[in-house]
């Protein structure tokens, strides 16, 4: 037997058990006459000691272990002089007689604590060492924690989890598929989906009218923060139902998660906000609403004055941030830096510092009077003390730049506290996005998302006014989940596609199976999918979705472990019918 009981469960009412454990050693300590061992799972920490004078062997041989090295010990629990409070285990510790080498271990590239000494791709090359420190332990047993729940909570409601296929054809999220050749079809090549999305509608006509399903989502995208190449969905669908019965079924499925996973209740029901009031007051279709410091439209105010840039901009606006009027000119400075970054990418950044004793100084004295800038500060309920900052340009663009601009004013005030949640639902997006270029428009969710009930007879004369029947979740600026009610008959599905572009042959080529399926009896359905990697690293304080992965693979889509992508060898590319052309 290697073990009775775990390194992290023995306490003080065990004195005098005789006890099996195996773990690894985190750290061996020679001490006066005797020698100790921190034994390691991802339980805990027992101490392990050893009497130098009562079995020099045994002590020798415990000195003789290095960092990781796997053992098994026998010994009795008894309890510690020196008590360690920080540990749960910090009572006791185990007089070993017994103690068997199960494995060996090289010097680990890096320690294996809480803290660590290894970079993140030292980390990711050596994953499995990484895994067993607590911090990491901690994300993935969240990680398991809320799949369960979500589970539960499902289950409970009637869902069926449902598997989707990975080796099918092109899906359209909008990013690039990621391909996979067929041996047994010359020149064919299945796609791994970029969401079950089109299975799951077919779930919905062959009758299944609650699924859900825990799985992996696969898009080729370019390099961007954060992102991962495979990553996983609760992805969900449902029929007979409108927006309203997806809102509620899923707010409440959150409401769950928070309160059994965090310890967080929402009495209320969440804030709906549609998508034009975000853009206009926050600058972003996922705002962080943990703050106010809502953007203000001051073109009004600040136009037909003499000064050029704001006159001949489509739109001027504002925030305010409380209490910096404090700030230096070089602090000022900085902030123009901030918003020229190329993320960012605008022009300048005006700022009027409304300043204690009720005056003003601004980076457009020359321009503004007092009392022109004091109509801003009302504007912006701005009071004495406080830091106006003043962006102009087309309007979209400016809105976006004032959105960044405001994070970053909230993350410097201290607003965005990790340990307050503010969720959401964003509504009423476009049906459509168009393509600057090339005028082209393109599903803002998906082809297969439903317009707004009523909105469908501005298809034909104002497309880019309609309204889709879509939804998103949002919590602390993160778009967790999203999804829509869908189009269910041929015919709006067929003229979806045309204003999307595809010829009629191009829309049976790629999607003839749905359109098929929906002249069978489809019911009305909808759907919603949520970012699991996402909201786990958001219940788990991770700034990253790698930290909540097992096996994530880097920033450029590398897995440093096993080495992928990499070649393969002359035989699979004859048999895939293959050549590559460098
Ligand atoms: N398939 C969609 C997505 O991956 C979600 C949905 O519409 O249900 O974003």
């Amino acid at each position: 037997m290697y073990r009775t009981h775990n390194c992290g469960e023995l306490r003080i009412n065990k004195l005098g058990t005789e006890v099996t454990l195996s773990g690894w050693v985190q750290k061996v300590r020679k001490l006066g006459g005797m020698t100790f061992i921190d034994l390691r799972d991802r339980y805990g920490i027992t101490q392990l000691v050893f009497n130098d004078e009562t079995d020099a062997a045994l002590s020798e041989k415990a000195q003789k272990t290095g960092r990781e090295f796997v053992v098994k010990i026998n010994g009795t629990v008894t309890e510690r002089s020196n008590k360690n409070p920080e540990i749960p285990t910090g009572d006791i510790e185990i007089i070993v007689k017994k103690m068997e080498v199960l494995s060996k271990s090289e010097i680990p590239p890096f320690t294996i604590e809480e803290n660590t000494d290894g970079g993140e791709e030292i980390r990711l090359k050596y994953r499995y060492l990484d895994l067993r420190r607590p911090v990491v332990q901690k994300g993935i047993i969240l990680r398991h924690k809320m799949a369960q729940e979500i589970r539960n909570f499902l289950s409970n409601k009637e869902f069926l989890e449902i598997e989707t296929p990975f080796l099918i054809k092109s899906t359209p999220e909008g990013a690039r598929d990621f391909v996979v050749p067929s041996r047994m079809s010359d020149g064919k090549f299945y796609a791994l989906p970029q969401s079950p999305q089109v299975f799951k509608q077919l779930l919905m006509i062959g009758g299944y009218d609650k699924y859900f399903q825990l799985t992996k989502c696969f898009r080729d995208e370019d390099f961007r923060a954060d992102r991962q190449p495979e990553f996983t969905q609760i992805d969900c669908e449902m029929s007979f139902v409108e927006r309203e019965d997806i809102l509620t079924t899923f707010e409440e499925m959150t409401k769950h998660l928070f309160n059994k996973v965090m310890n967080v209740d929402f009495p209320n029901a969440f804030p709906r906000i549609e998508y034009d009031k975000a853009m206009e007051n926050y600058g972003s279709d996922k705002p962080d609403i943990r703050f106010e410091m809502k953007i203000h439209d001051i073109s009004k105010l600040s136009q037909n004055k003499g000064f050029k840039v704001f006159d001949d901009a489509e739109y001027v606006g504002a925030i305010c941030a409380e209490g910096l009027a404090t700030y230096s000119r070089k602090q000022t400075d900085k902030l123009i830096d901030f918003v020229k970054r190329p993320q960012i990418g605008a022009k300048g950044l005006v700022y009027v510092k409304y300043n204690e004793d009720g005056t003003f100084k601004s980076s457009v004295d020359k321009f503004y009077s007092p009392e022109d800038l004091k109509t801003w500060a009302e504007a912006l309920s701005a009071k004495p003390g406080d830091l106006i900052l003043v962006m102009s340009g087309e309007k979209s663009k400016t809105l976006t730049a004032l959105g960044e601009l405001r994070l970053e004013m909230g993350e410097r005030l201290n607003l965005r506290d990790k340990n307050k949640f503010a969720p959401l639902w964003i509504i009423d997006f476009p049906l459509f996005e168009k393509d600057e270029e090339t005028g082209q428009f393109h599903a803002m969710h998906h082809p297969f998302t439903s317009p707004k009930p009523g909105e469908f007879n501005l298809l034909e004369t104002n497309p880019e006014a309609v309204k889709a029947n879509a939804y998103d979740l949002v919590i602390n600026g993160n778009e967790i989940g999203g999804g829509s009610i869908r189009i269910h008959n041929t015919e709006m599905q067929e003229k979806m596609f045309e204003h999307l572009g595809f010829t009629k042959e191009g829309a049976e080529e790629q999607f003839g199976f749905l359109m098929k399926a929906f002249k069978y009896g489809a019911p009305p359905h909808g759907g919603i999918a949520f970012g699991l990697d996402r909201w786990v690293a958001l219940f788990n304080g991770s700034d990253s979705i790698r930290d909540v992965m097992a096996f994530p693979k880097n920033n450029a889509g590398r897995d440093l472990m096993i080495d992928a992508p990499a070649e393969i060898d002359e035989q699979q590319l004859t048999d895939l019918h293959l050549k590559i052309v460098k």
